[in-house]
């Protein structure tokens, strides 16, 4: 754990009492500071409770005078479409809003790193897609390179839950866009934003809104390397703000559009080679093509990104290389998890926006493409035109109709169920086919969240095989 510094005896509000909110209160406490905690559902009061915690209710007048900070949890709107009543009530009594992340960035640093060799370092990855991916990819080849790592964010560890740093260690974090927002200390030595799709919209105002949330992570505390895709106007314009020019090596590029041979430092992949260069030479390249946990141009994306990553801490390309094929891929994102008679199944249920979904499509051929679930607006309308490697659709979930009327030519089947999506695909299925499951839609009509569904597909196909 994290104590959290700077608060030594003073009382500090927390609003949602999940996981990141308990954990803020343990780390408060373990700082010194008098926790304050208050969230709107009862049953997670009571289990707050349960560990030592009674709820303080957040949402009277008067019990703002003495509290002197306001940690969120991510879940919690506090501007868009509507800011909770208690971050209102905090924000008229002048009181700062911050989140577990900004806590971190506040407290990681110890007087115990004069003794160190090597300073520790965080990289910190955002954007719209493949954050997850890319996370989990810098701390697999970190690890193969058996430098000290802890993983932590969205994917493994709360931020405060983990250990205080070692000597020489490197934190990786994976940030969504409502916690760089609301963040109030956010200094990585090394930031990573992958792509920019439109996401979470409500939440942020509109597309505007949503760039600057992420854009946070580089303007606020200006971190010695950003490592930037540049395959959509935001990131072309951010890596252009950062730099003094695009001889600047303070920024690399990432693309898997265009090659980037000119005279800054940049990772690009075309057609499966991953390219690095600096200053307009060439210093490594790796056969992507080869790499069996990272298909698809999405995962080379990723891959660059990672790259980049390792490279500003050192590594050589041949022992990222080397850790590119050990890497396994992550559970339900383009994840394969068998093959029987020519036939690869792929599990990409974390796919639950077109965006993903559309990457999925791309990155196999001869797809029978299980889909549907709870579509999002405007269903797979704008896919229409990316279902060329598609075979035959099977369609699942409440969205199956909708969905099925906005396949133009493709050949489809209603099968509403999992079960009988699977059976149906792996019956007709032929040799050097991909059976994928890459819904386009939320799972909440059938499945408790993506990670059931994922299982319930890979469970199905594991009694096939
Ligand atoms: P995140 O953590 O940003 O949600 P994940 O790595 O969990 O990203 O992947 C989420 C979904 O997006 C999966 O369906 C995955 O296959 C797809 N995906 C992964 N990387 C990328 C990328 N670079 N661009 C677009 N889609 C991606």
């Amino acid at each position: 754990m994290i104590p959290v510094q700077g608060y030594t005896g003073k009382k500090v509000a927390v609003l949602g009492l999940g996981r990141s909110g308990l954990a803020a209160a343990i780390a408060l406490e373990a700082g010194g500071a008098i926790p304050v905690v208050w969230d709107d559902n009862e049953a997670a009061r009571a289990a707050a409770e349960r560990q030592g915690y009674p709820a303080t209710d957040l949402r009277k007048a008067g019990v703002w005078d003495d509290i002197v900070s306001l940690i969120v949890s991510p879940g919690i709107p506090h501007l868009y479409p509507m800011p909770n009543p208690v971050i209102r009530n905090a924000t008229m009594a002048g009181v700062p809003v911050d989140n577990d992340i900004g806590l971190f960035f506040q407290s990681f640093a110890t007087g115990e790193w004069d003794g160190f060799d090597v300073t520790p370092r965080v990289v910190a990855i955002t954007g719209s897609n493949g954050k997850s991916t890319t996370a989990a990819l810098i701390h697999h080849i970190l690890q193969h390179a058996q430098r000290p790592t802890q993983l932590a964010g969205n994917i493994g560890r709360g931020v405060l839950d983990i250990d205080p740093a070692h000597d020489g260690e490197v934190v990786i974090l994976e940030l969504s866009s409502y916690q760089t927002e609301l963040a109030r200390s956010l200094t990585p030595d090394v930031a990573v934003f992958t792509n920019l799709s439109p996401d979470h919209l409500d939440r942020h105002g509109g597309l505007g809104g949503y760039f600057a949330a992420k854009r946070r992570l580089f303007a606020e505390g200006g971190p010695d390397r950003a490592i930037i895709g540049v395959d959509e106007d935001e990131g072309r314009f951010l890596a252009g703000q950062l730099s003094e020019g695009a001889a600047d090596d303070r920024v690399i590029r990432i693309s898997v559009d265009r090659k980037l041979t000119g005279n800054g430092w940049s990772v690009f992949a075309r057609k499966g080679y991953l390219s690095e260069y600096r200053k307009g030479r060439q210093i490594g390249s790796i056969d992507l093509r080869k790499v069996a946990g990272l298909p698809g141009a999405h995962n080379h994306q990723n891959a660059c990104a990672a790259y980049a990553a390792v490279r500003t801490l050192g590594l050589a390309p041949k022992v990222v290389e080397a850790a590119f094929h050990s890497f396994a891929g992550l559970a339900h994102r383009s994840q394969i998890v068998g093959r029987v008679a020519g036939v690869t199944y792929v599990n990409d249920s974390k796919a639950t926006n077109v965006d993903s979904a559309e990457k999925a499509l791309q990155a196999f051929k001869n797809i029978r493409w299980i889909a549907g679930g709870q579509g999002k607006a405007g269903g797979i309308e704008s896919l229409t035109d990316h279902l060329g490697n598609v075979t035959k659709a099977y369609l699942i979930g409440v969205s199956a109709d909708e969905f099925a009327s906005q396949l133009g030519d493709t050949p489809f089947e209603i099968c509403a169920t999992m079960e009988r999506a699977v059976a149906a695909a792996a019956k007709e299925a032929q040799e050097g086919d991909t059976v994928l499951l890459a819904p386009a839609a939320a799972s909440f009509d059938q499945y408790p969240d993506f990670e059931k569904r994922g299982e319930d597909f890979t469970n199905l196909v594991q009694a096939i095989l």
